[in-house]
């Protein structure tokens, strides 16, 4: 069985159905999928179930940053700022191809939120927090400097500027390279799988209730131990349990937009500020550049977050600040997407007290939750709530080896170093060519699926000839059916090839491709092929028009 094979599911749940875990993890999010990879390297039997698909909340609609978060260190969360700053060259060690060095452009201007002093001691504070080596500390730079390096900022009132080390990702595809890694060790993992309930003996949670969304059948999963990874619906889940407690989840709504690189062609990542004395990236990807992130209190259905007109207009008015001539408008925002950060609030705390640190909450029946915290760090998250599990379990004296997920290198991430992730890609490049392929194809391809580019052209040469595009496409798409659990056309569109966002119009040329590949592949008879065109509608809208 592969379990990443989503012709096998069947197979899978029967095991689950037959099996008890030392840990059930609720949530496949990157914090789950971080907490799986921990505990069967450590020698745990692991089951992980997720609700929709892997990466659907929070975990496809981050800044997409592996980063020490610069702006923590103004809200002086040093220890925060220590640990992901120290995390950024492991997870980019564990997987090269996905996790890219990158420069950022920090402008300075008249009255902005950081002046010359203050930037130039927090990065080097940051540089020295996060153990950056000498060659890529921070620079700062006079006004012709920032200009040599971004024409675009000439007409604002510049003062200066610092540039400093940071690396860049794609959230959806970590969260899914480290699931896969997990299940290669022996984990099962299953999407589409909603918990509903708990299972108690004598007081002490000993399983779960889940609904299979794609049979509509009931089941239960047992385990010794029980992990709530479940985001923004930690609460929830929480409340579900009757272990609710002075501290819990506040959520803010976080938008980014998109725009095609060539109305807004930064020739590296800028940080910059915006009218109300927030900061936010323009970030370069491929042929688009995204902008983000607005930050408004949240109160909807952690299901259906989406940007509005108001967070539009907001990113809009930062850009016209800081790129007057480019005469950037609406009309130029082709894609977006929204997330809510999970902040932790405490009763009888005031709001600026608020965290961004993780927190694990203990229930008195054993349930252990885990919330807040940031993508970059979530290796260290598992360690600390994995090493809550391990001493329970020594408590009953059962043993496991300590955390070794900083020396696993990801699925398709078997690369040395980025050097030869470079040599790599020159040979997609090649092969590309010879397949009469656009070449632009490989950056694309080596950063979202490392050397699993190989399984991808072997897909391709056993396919019918035709159109290249979509025969490349539709390689991927059998690639992702049987090796990443694809199960809607949405999981592939969104979230395994980041399409919906940063290449919409391949999304509305070749969907109903997808669709029919799609439809054969499973035998969908015409409700679900119903549904399926509804989904993809639905997602087109929510990334593309605002109200
Ligand atoms: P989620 O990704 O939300 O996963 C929780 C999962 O649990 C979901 O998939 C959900 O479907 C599932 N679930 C819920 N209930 C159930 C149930 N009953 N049964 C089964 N499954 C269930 N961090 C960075 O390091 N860098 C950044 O650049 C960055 N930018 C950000 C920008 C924004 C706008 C936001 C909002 C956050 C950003 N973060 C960033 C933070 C980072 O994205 C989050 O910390 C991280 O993605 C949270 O992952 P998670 O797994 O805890 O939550």
């Amino acid at each position: 069985m592969n379990i990443f094979d989503a012709k096998d599911r069947e197979v899978l749940v029967s095991r689950m159905d037959a099996s008890t875990y030392d840990l059930v993890i609720i949530g496949g999010g990157i914090t789950g999928a971080g907490i799986a990879l921990d505990a069967i390297s450590r020698g745990m039997t692991v089951a992980l179930v997720e609700q929709n698909d892997f990466a659907s909340g929070t975990s496809s609609k981050s800044t997409k940053l592996i980063h020490g978060g610069l702006r923590y260190l103004k809200q002086l969360e040093i220890a925060l700022v220590r640990e992901v700053g120290q995390e950024r060259a492991i997870v980019h060690g564990i997987a090269p191809h996905l996790v890219h060095a990158e420069k950022m452009l920090l402008p300075l201007v008249k009255d902005g939120t950081y002046g010359k002093i203050l930037t130039s001691l927090g990065l080097k504070v940051y540089d020295v927090l996060a153990g950056v080596e000498k060659e890529d500390q921070r620079r700062m730079l006079s006004r012709d400097e920032v200009l040599d390096l971004e024409p675009l900022l000439e007409n604002i009132e510049l003062e200066g500027g610092g540039i400093y080390a940071e690396y860049r990702t794609d959230d959806a595809r970590l969260t899914i390279e480290v699931l896969k890694t997990a299940s290669r060790f022996g984990a099962h993992i299953l999407n589409y799988a909603e918990v509903t309930g708990f299972v108690e003996e004598n007081g002490q949670i000993k399983g779960l209730n889940w609904y299979d969304h794609l049979t509509f059948r009931e089941h239960v999963v047992r385990g010794q131990q029980v992990i709530s990874a479940a985001g923004p619906w930690v609460d929830h889940l929480r409340k579900k349990n009757g272990s609710m407690s002075d501290k819990h989840l506040r959520l803010t709504k976080g938008v980014h937009i998109v725009l095609p690189y060539d109305k807004l062609p930064v020739k590296q990542t800028v940080y910059f500020d915006v009218p109300d004395g927030r900061m936010v990236f323009a970030i370069p990807r491929g042929r688009k550049t995204y902008v983000g992130t607005t930050d408004t209190d949240y109160q909807g259905d952690p299901g259906d977050v989406r940007a509005s007109m108001d967070d539009v207009l907001y990113l809009l008015d930062g850009l016209k600040t800081t790129f007057p001539n480019l005469g950037l408008s609406e009309t130029d925002v082709e894609s977006s997407w929204a997330g809510l950060r999970c902040l932790i609030e405490e009763d009888g705390k005031p709001a600026s007290e608020l965290s961004r640190k993780d927190e694990i909450f203990e229930a008195d029946n054993g349930l252990l939750s885990i919330a807040g915290g940031k993508l970059t760090g979530y290796r260290r998250m598992a360690e600390r709530i994995v090493d809550i599990v391990v001493g329970r379990f020594e408590d009953g004296g059962r043993m496991f080896r300590d955390c070794m997920t900083k020396n696993i290198a990801l699925t398709g991430g078997i690369f040395p170093n980025s050097r030869s992730v470079a040599d790599y890609q020159g040979k997609v490049e090649q092969r590309l060519s010879g397949l009469g392929l656009d070449q632009g194809y490989a950056s694309y391809l080596v950063s979202n699926y490392g050397r699993q580019v190989d399984d991808v052209f072997a897909i391709y040469q056993l396919r019918e000839m035709g159109d290249c595009d979509k025969r490349l496409l539709m390689s991927e798409l059998q690639f992702c059916i049987h090796h990443e659990a694809v199960h809607s056309a949405m999981d592939f569109l969104e979230r395994r090839t980041g399409r919906l966002y940063f290449d919409i119009l391949s999304v509305r040329k070749y969907g109903d491709s997808v669709l029919a590949e799609m439809a054969a592949e499973f035998g969908w008879d015409e409700v679900r092929m119903g549904k399926e065109r509804e989904w993809l509608q639905v997602g087109i809208t929510k990334a593309t028009v605002f109200e």
